[in-house]
């Protein structure tokens, strides 16, 4: 018999707007928004001779999440799912304070999938952790700005590469949330997805070049049927931006054709991924106001799987990271009737997306 129990802390004071789980009477899983209690139900697993499996999450979970809590139970007893919107990876103009939160949904789709996990045999979902902010920046409150004052991790060249140009304090914020959530939770295996792979390369390097003690897996890109890959922000795209926000996926496609067809020079790959994206923006342009979604390409990159720095030819040995980052403009003007996103498309979107070239000389 599985024990029913929720373990929730009182140290609920927060320095950000963050929703508090309210509903607590799913009581299939363990919820923690403690550490001492946390550690207490960690160490009794290791003493039980039970293996843990952690997924950091920051919640308004879909199947991209849930592939990787699928991955944790194939590979460990017990997988622990966290949920923290972590604030010092927001930049001071970010949507830290927009972020959509679903506490409730989220139990849902855990619930659910700790259901599916149950018939299959498997390692199962049994705990939930999410801190307070209070928690997880016991000392000074979490700062956003640079330098700023506080305890974090830095990974650098990795993190001003790519997505880092545009957000500099985002990867000091990820290392920092995850090098904490390991040390609580102290788990066999963590899982990350594929879909922030500068997030998976830094994460690897934070592990090794700490001695941390846990393996890094990387699970693939969950996506939408015509290819967009999944992630908490598409809530904002309505119908007309979800869209054309499809074309960062088929610029990389295009890019990626050049590989497969046996090209391996940089222009070569990232001519046909411009062109996709130049071709849309055109079109866009041509349309009226009411009826375009205008986008801005922050950059298509070629990179080195480990560095992330640029390269001029794809090494056979090492494959390569194609990605690319966009922001989806606001709708200029909305039609009546229009299908539209989380806050009326009145918010620029950023997408990432990215597609690994495998290594053809191993
Ligand atoms: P987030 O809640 O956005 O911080 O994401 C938590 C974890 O889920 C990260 O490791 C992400 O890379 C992963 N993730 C997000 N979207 C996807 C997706 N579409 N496919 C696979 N993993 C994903």
């Amino acid at each position: 018999m599985r024990t029913f129990r929720s373990i929730l802390g009182q140290g609920n004071s927060c320095y950000y707007k963050y929703a508090k789980p309210t509903v607590i009477s799913f009581r299939e899983f363990h919820v923690f928004r403690d550490i001492p209690e946390l550690r207490k139900h960690r160490r009794q697993l290791l003493l039980d001779g039970k293996s843990v499996g952690l997924v950091p999450t920051m919640g308004a979970l879909h199947e991209g999440h849930m592939s990787l809590a699928r991955q944790a139970a194939t590979e460990n007893d017990e997988v622990f799912v966290s949920i923290y919107v972590n604030p010092t990876q927001f930049g001071l103009n970010e949507d830290l304070d927009s972020y959509p939160k679903t506490w409730d949904a989220d139990i849902r789709r855990l619930t659910k999938l700790d259901e599916e996990l149950a018939q299959s045999g498997k390692g199962r979902v049994t705990t939930i952790f999410a801190p307070t902010t209070k928690t997880m920046y016991p000392t000074l409150p979490p700062d956003s700005s640079l330098p700023g004052t506080g305890s974090f991790v830095t990974i650098t060249p990795l993190a001003n590469l790519l997505e880092g140009k545009s957000r500099p304090v985002f990867f000091r914020g990820v290392a920092t949330v995850c090098m904490k959530l390991f040390n609580i939770v102290q788990a066999e295996r963590v899982y990350f997805g594929q879909k922030d792979v500068q997030q998976t390369v830094i994460i690897k390097r934070m592990v090794k070049d700490f001695h941390l003690d846990t393996a890094v897996r990387i699970v693939p890109t969950e996506r939408e049927k015509d290819g967009l890959a999944m992630s908490s922000r598409n809530v904002y795209l309505g119908q007309r931006r979800r869209k054309v926000g499809i074309v960062l996926h088929q610029a990389l496609r295009a890019a990626e054709s050049a590989y497969v067809m046996g090209g391996r020079g940089r222009d070569e790959m990232l001519a046909l991924a411009w062109d996709v994206t130049n071709k849309m923006s055109e079109q866009q342009d041509g349309l009226a106001a009411s009826e375009r979604a205008m986008f801005e390409v922050d950059y298509l990159s070629l990179a080195d799987p480990e560095t992330l720095e640029e390269v001029p030819m794809v090494d056979e040995q090492r494959g390569a990271v194609l990605s690319g980052a966009i922001k989806m403009l606001p709708l200029e003007a909305v039609n009546h009737g229009e299908i539209l996103g989380l806050g009326g498309d009145k918010v620029a979107v950023r997408l990432i997306d990215n597609i690994v070239l495998q290594p053809t000389d191993t």
